[in-house]
């Protein structure tokens, strides 16, 4: 039988109404057996995450602060859940051994982990499902990295004890055998790792939005969900801002070819978004999304004939190399070139390093423009489609707004555009309904 792992993310376990939301997904299909859960996030907008009080625990035990009062906002969370669920669990010998070990200096990885791990505890009552600790199935490597070996070793043995199970998120055991967690928002991770282990026919990761949405909905007014993504897509765009997947989660499933099904726990019924491995998968329109980031600046170079002048491009990279800066983007004409550099990284420095290129490469004209925000189209019905760097453009300049930048990727799956930072919201919502007018 094929089955399915289920990640949900800590908005979707806020409270009990929401683990009883989750445990109707798990119920609705029987190929859903293994699920992922995070620890419960936020009710509302100015709540607190049960992972931000463990690491407020943590950080006050460590000053030799009590940390009755955060701990003690942990205990009453999970039990008015535990009450509102009526569920016959007590976890006050869970809630006391924690207590404890950070009181006993356990490590901060430990404590934000327990959030997941008590998580886990609840939901596998209420589903019936088998509780297995991720500690005794993700495993670290000593720099680090997952263990792959070690790991999907664990999952085989999972599965032939287990057809299913509920196996808590964002931690693992380290090579000395303490607990460690991946980076915030690293329940994606387990849940990609536990698909690629159980073998899974997909991952359905469950969160509070019906799916990936074309461009960001903070600056776009209500974008619509992207049906079909690649891999490679999402890549582009996560790059460019687009979170809701951690970067880090992609890559255990597309080594397996497990699609990601990005679904809403508050809209069941809706499909969401696809992510798959298929680059000439059928797209309905040549643009997949838009993201931007505002905090870019270019070192713009001119110099008659530079391409013709053998070793231009390494002594401009030296004088960086020299800096420690590293470049996003190099788009270059025949006299020109422009070295695009998130500002942060210029530490202040880019006068100075802007005037030594110039040196190196004995520049015509060397210019610091700052203040740039940078917009990436994305989409892998580009390559097919011929004029979409023309709508681009004039959409943009229809909005009276001044293109300061333009680099096509080589891989024709982007176009990427620079303008001023004020110019950024108008841009994105003068391309955004270039390509998505209204219905
Ligand atoms: P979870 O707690 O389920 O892991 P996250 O908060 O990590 O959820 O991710 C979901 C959030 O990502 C959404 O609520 C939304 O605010 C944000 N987001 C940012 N960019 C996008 C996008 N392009 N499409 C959908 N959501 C986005
Ligand atoms: N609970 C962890 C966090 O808040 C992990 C996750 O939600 O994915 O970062
Ligand atoms: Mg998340």
């Amino acid at each position: 039988m094929s089955l399915k792992v289920l990640k949900f993310g800590g908005s979707s376990l806020s409270d009990a109404h929401q683990f009883q939301k989750v445990a109707a997904i798990v119920r609705a299909e029987e190929e859903r057996r293994y699920v992922v859960p995070s620890a419960p996030g936020k009710r509302y907008d100015n709540d607190t995450k049960v992972t931000d009080l463990l690491y407020a625990s943590h950080a006050a035990a460590v000053k030799g602060e009590g940390f009755d009062e955060a701990f003690a906002r942990v205990e009453k969370r999970f039990n008015s859940i535990i009450a509102d669920l009526g569920l016959a669990l007590d976890l006050t010998a869970e809630f006391d051994t924690i207590r404890r070990n950070i009181q006993n200096g356990a490590s901060v990885d430990y404590a934000a982990s327990r959030g997941e791990y008590l998580s886990g505890i609840v939901l596998a009552a209420l589903l019936d499902f088998p509780f297995v600790d991720a500690a005794d199935l993700i495993f670290f490597t000593e720099s680090g990295a997952v263990d792959d070996e070690r790991t999907y070793e664990a999952f085989y043995e999972l599965t032939k004890k287990h057809d299913r199970a509920v196996i808590p998120g964002f931690y693992g055991r380290a090579a000395d055998g303490s607990v460690k967690t991946f980076s915030r928002g690293g329940s994606d991770i387990t849940g990609s790792i536990v698909a690629r282990g159980v073998r899974a026919s997909i991952y359905e990761n469950w969160t509070d939005v019906s799916g990936f949405l074309v461009t960001n909905p903070r600056i776009v007014e209500n974008p619509r969900p992207i049906d079909v993504v690649t891999f490679r897509e999402l890549r582009e765009l996560a790059y460019m801002g687009a979170s809701v997947l951690h970067e880090d989660a992609v890559l255990p499933v597309k080594a397996a070819n497990i699609p990601i099904n990005i679904r809403n726990t508050n809209e069941p019924d809706h499909p969401g978004t696809l992510i798959i491995n298929n680059i000439r998968a059928a797209s309905s329109s040549p643009i997949t999304g838009i993201a931007g980031k505002r905090g870019f600046s270019i070192i713009h170079i001119e110099k008659d004939g530079m391409n013709k002048e053998v070793g231009f491009t390494r002594r401009a990279l030296s004088v960086l190399e020299k800096h420690n800066v590293s470049f996003e983007h190099l788009p270059s004409g025949i006299d020109t070139m422009g070295f695009i550099i998130q500002t942060e990284a210029l530490a202040g420095q880019g006068e100075t390093i802007a005037r030594e290129i110039g040196k190196a490469v004995d520049a015509d004209e060397v210019e610091l423009i700052s203040g740039l925000a940078l917009i990436a189209v994305v989409g892998r019905g580009m390559v097919r489609a011929k004029g979409i760097a023309a709508r681009i453009f004039s959409a943009v300049a229809r909005a009276n707004i001044n293109i300061r930048m333009i680099d096509q990727g080589s891989s024709e799956l982007n176009i990427i555009i620079g303008v001023d930072e004020y110019d950024f919201r108008s841009a994105m919502n003068a391309i955004y309904a270039e390509f998505f007018p209204q219905d």
